[in-house]
């Protein structure tokens, strides 16, 4: 039976803004819970030019749009635009959620503790590793901020050193910890990685249509490494294809993209979403590539 809701005068819309927007999995996602729940609401991608950004927020908070989330290219310019923040987004300097609270405006970071969340589940040991993350953009922060409390050492490995230096300071702001900063393609990597616990890429190599590309050359892989790759389309990238066939522990993106999503359902909707459910879905549709 189909139970979709029509859309009435009464149907809540929320959204995801970003530039390009339509790759985007997450009115897939959010649809999916609405109707899985029974919610008369609808979730719609626009696509946001930056120069546009401060007068999309203005007109989204006029139309009372319920909430919306924030994607690449908007997550840290959406802070100066929006009424409040919490601290963590704060830190990391990122909102990925807003949820529109009686005409107020107010952002969170959802993907730091989706990301590490999905790390756990998985079964990843974070207390006391010493961790490696590949990149230094917006994701690497929010999964950089989510770790670091719990983790003895961190390596940042960045094509452009000056971000990596400028997240270290950051972090080591938060926490007495020991972090290097190298460049990605520094052949010392190799060496780096002979005493590291856990391997993060959160650059987007490797992403659709690029799928035979990896951050990181299989040579200098170890199979007590657990590696997780953030990129989620493909599913499995060849990065995860290379762990595999050495035998390391792994972990895709898509689990961090279904937490921060629930994280940001949850708090808009105050109802828990299926997640086991939506994941099937994603599998079912995007398995294949
Ligand atoms: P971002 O802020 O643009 O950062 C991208 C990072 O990757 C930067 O450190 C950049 O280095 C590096 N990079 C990009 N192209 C590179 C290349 N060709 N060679 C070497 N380094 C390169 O992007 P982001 O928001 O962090 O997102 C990064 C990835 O994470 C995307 O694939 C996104 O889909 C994924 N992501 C996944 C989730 C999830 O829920 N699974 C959530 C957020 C993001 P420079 O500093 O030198 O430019």
């Amino acid at each position: 039976m189909d139970n979709t809701i029509p859309i009435s005068a009464k149907t809540k819309i929320f959204c995801v803004i970003g530039h390009p927007i339509s790759h985007s999995f997450s009115p897939l996602i959010h649809n999916y819970w609405f109707k899985n729940l029974g919610l008369d609401s609808k979730y719609i991608a626009l696509n946001v030019d930056p120069n546009q950004l401060k007068q999309a927020t203005k007109g989204l908070k006029a139309l009372n749009i319920e909430g919306f989330n924030v994607t690449l290219p908007h997550k840290e310019k959406i802070i100066k635009l929006i009424d409040n923040v919490d601290s963590l987004a704060q830190d990391i300097g990122a909102v990925n959620t807003v949820k529109n609270e009686n005409g107020y405006l107010i952002g969170r970071n959802t993907d730091a503790i989706g990301g590490k969340q999905a790390l756990l589940d998985a079964g990843c040991q974070i207390e006391n590793q010493n961790v490696l993350v590949l990149g230094a953009g917006g994701a690497a922060k929010a999964i950089c901020f989510a770790l670091v409390d719990v983790i003895d050492n961190l390596v940042i490995a960045n094509r452009t050193l000056k971000r990596a230096t400028i997240l270290a300071i950051e972090l080591m702001k938060k926490k007495d910890i020991k972090i290097k900063v190298i460049n990605i393609f520094a052949p010392t990597l190799k060496k780096e990685l002979e005493n590291i616990d856990l391997l993060i890429n959160t650059t987007p190599i490797g992403i659709y249509p690029n799928m035979g590309q990896s951050p990181i050359s299989k040579d200098v892989l170890h199979n007590d490494l657990f590696i997780f790759d953030l990129v989620y389309n493909p599913l499995e990238t060849q990065l995860l294809k290379d762990a595999t066939s050495i035998g390391c522990k792994s972990l895709g993106g898509l689990d961090m993209l279904i937490n921060q999503g629930a994280l940001a359902f949850e708090w808009w909707t105050n109802k828990k979403p299926n997640i086991n459910g939506i994941k099937t879905k994603i599998i079912e549709i995007f398995g294949k590539n």
